[in-house]
């Protein structure tokens, strides 16, 4: 069994999400987490999750994305966070990669966020791209209100997760842990408490090895667990059911 906490089974690319989803539990998937990045796709993540009880979701504005806010889409955002299925605000956070973009407003409508999830009592899920140490400072000044951060597909040092960890973030692993090229994160996988840790696949995007190349889903996540428990000498069902401990404590607990 394993977990998909982040897969954006919203995308376009799965004009065949019916059938996707009616695959989940024969490839033993137990639950996913769908992802919104801007209204539309909080929105389609949303009735996912309505419509399939294994499903939940995660709304929010994505930083490439906050050109597209309208007015009074911070207080419908906030409107929609009380459904029973909306697990977390994300994901959220900074990209500073591709040209142009407005730190600023990436900065404003994330605090914004954040401040919404405080609000609502919800963990963040947290995005980010050569943003430097922005993030980390911003998180630093709020994680003390936040009920939970999940650092959404992690790629960074060994030195930042040991900021993010000292402040109790949970390292969520994707398809590049199985990467040759994986740099630090192997590493990474190995120092992050047990009870920190996530599996995700982000799918349609960095399918796992050796799939690479096709489009990503949530099946996938299994090379991901398998990975992490090859790293840290343990077996596939404990690293699973570690997982599966860490992501009903963060985002499957009752409303
Ligand atoms: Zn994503």
């Amino acid at each position: 069994m394993a977990i998909d906490t982040h897969c954006h089974l919203n995308d376009e690319r799965y004009d065949d999400v019916n059938e996707v989803i009616a695959s989940l539990t024969s490839n033993n998937i137990t639950n996913g987490v769908v992802i919104g990045y801007n209204m539309e796709t909080s929105i389609s993540a949303m009735k996912l999750a309505d419509e399939n009880e294994i499903l939940y979701s995660v709304i929010g504005f994505h930083p490439g994305n906050i050109h597209e806010i309208k007015d009074g889409d911070m207080e419908k955002l906030e409107a929609l966070a009380v459904n029973k299925k909306v697990v977390a605000i994300g994901e959220i956070g900074l990209d500073y990669h591709y040209e142009p973009y407005d730190k600023d407003a990436q900065k404003r409508v994330f605090i914004h966020q954040l401040n919404i999830a405080k609000r609502t009592g919800l963990p963040v899920v947290i995005h980010q791209r050569d943003c430097g140490m922005d993030l980390l400072a911003i998180l630093k000044e709020h994680y003390k209100e936040l009920s939970g951060i999940i650092m959404h597909c992690f790629s960074e040092s060994t030195e930042m997760a040991e900021e993010f960890i000292k402040m109790g973030c949970y390292i969520s692993f994707a398809g590049p842990l199985t990467f040759k090229n994986s740099k630090s994160l192997p590493d990474v996988a190995k120092m992050t408490p047990k009870e920190l840790i996530l599996s995700e696949t982000d799918c349609p995007y960095l399918t796992p090895h050796p799939h690479r190349g096709k489009r990503n889903e949530p099946k996938y996540v299994s090379l991901v667990v398998e990975k992490l428990a090859e790293l840290r000498e343990v077996t596939y069902e404990e690293m699973e059911k570690q997982i599966e401990e860490n992501a009903k404590k963060v985002f499957f607990k009752m409303k």
